[in-house]
């Protein structure tokens, strides 16, 4: 028989856990003439009783598997540990607060067997094709940075896609492969390549507890993914440069064929001293985007390990 690995990264989760376990159990109940399930939680350094309610299902049920991490090291450290635990043909990624709705698995499971031959899938991933229940202002922002990473960068982030994933062995040890430390899995998914199916659904508001994102961590968050799929910020800081240094040159024949024509009046120096701010603002924009590209590759260089496991079973 075959064997699917369900990954949860969770972080503060322990109302959540027994909900998503019993629910998920539910949905892939039609599948349990063809597919074993193992569940491998990650518990990323969680403050509450998360490892406590993992412990309690392993106890029930020897298919539960966790890592638990010596403190918080992000969702995408989490992803990365339970890839690694998974040791099923297929794993799904999903979130605890089932805002990834299991009744999808049969689904994506039948997807993939159905495509063999044909469409030859690797993985069925979703997207959410609302925003339901989420800030305005979130969505809008949301937007903007998909619409910015997918002009700027040639790998293509999908707009509103989940990290729900169901994804063959090959996929997955494709994404393994990649060690790098500043980890962004919405582009690491598509950077692997493979064929992917899309599947939509509407958004689905968590079952307890709240989210983990704050506004501000998602826009470091998104600062992050364009500095790991993009070099573009480095081009458009030369072309800013060449810019000014076109229109600096213009001015300069100005000012000198106005002197040689009219004298030269001291005045304007209040025009200047915004001019030479202006553009030392420019200049620090500039440093600091390559600071950003320098700044992750000393993180990089480092190779630090990108999770410290405390206890796992
Ligand atoms: N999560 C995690 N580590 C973190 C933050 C979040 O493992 O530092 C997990 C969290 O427990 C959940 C998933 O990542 O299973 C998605 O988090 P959340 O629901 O808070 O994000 P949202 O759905 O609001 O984008
Ligand atoms: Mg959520």
């Amino acid at each position: 028989m075959e064997q699917l690995s369900i990954v949860v990264p969770c972080y503060n989760e322990e109302e959540a856990i027994p909900i998503f376990y019993r629910e998920t159990l539910k949905a892939v109940e039609p599948l349990k003439d063809e597919l074993e399930v193992e569940f491998c939680f990650v518990d990323d350094g969680s403050r509450d009783g998360t490892l406590k309610s993992i412990k309690k299902l392993c106890e029930m049920d020897e298919r539960v598997h966790f890592v638990s991490f010596s403190r918080n090291f992000g969702k995408e450290a989490g992803l990365y540990a339970g890839l690694q635990a998974a040791s099923g043909d297929y794993v799904a990624t999903m979130d605890v607060d089932l805002q990834d709705p299991p009744r999808l698995l049969p689904e994506m499971y039948r997807i993939i067997k159905d495509s063999v031959g044909k469409e030859d899938y690797d993985c069925v991933a979703t997207r959410r094709v609302t925003r339901k229940g989420e800030p305005p202002i979130r969505s809008f922002f949301a937007r903007l940075f998909y619409k910015m990473i997918n002009r700027m960068s040639d790998t293509e982030i999908v707009d509103g896609a989940r990290d729900y994933r169901f994804m063959s062995r090959k996929m997955v040890d494709a994404i393994l492969q990649d060690q790098e430390y500043n980890r962004f899995t919405k582009g690491i998914y598509s950077w692997v390549g493979f064929r992917t199916k899309w599947l939509e659904f509407e958004n689905v508001e968590r079952s307890v507890g709240e989210t983990k994102w704050s506004f501000w961590k998602l826009f470091l968050y998104s600062i992050d993914g364009i500095l790991a799929y993009s070099t573009m910020p480095l081009s458009i800081a030369s072309v800013l440069g060449i810019g000014f240094c076109g229109v600096s040159f213009i001015g300069m024949l100005v000012v000198i064929l106005r002197a040689l024509i009219f004298g030269d009046p001291v005045a304007g120096w209040p025009s200047l001293v915004t001019i030479i701010v202006f553009l030392g603002g420019i200049q620090l924009l500039c440093l600091g985007i390559i600071g950003l590209y320098i700044a992750k590759t000393y993180l990089e260089t480092k190779r630090r390990p990108i999770y410290i496991v405390r206890e796992r079973r």
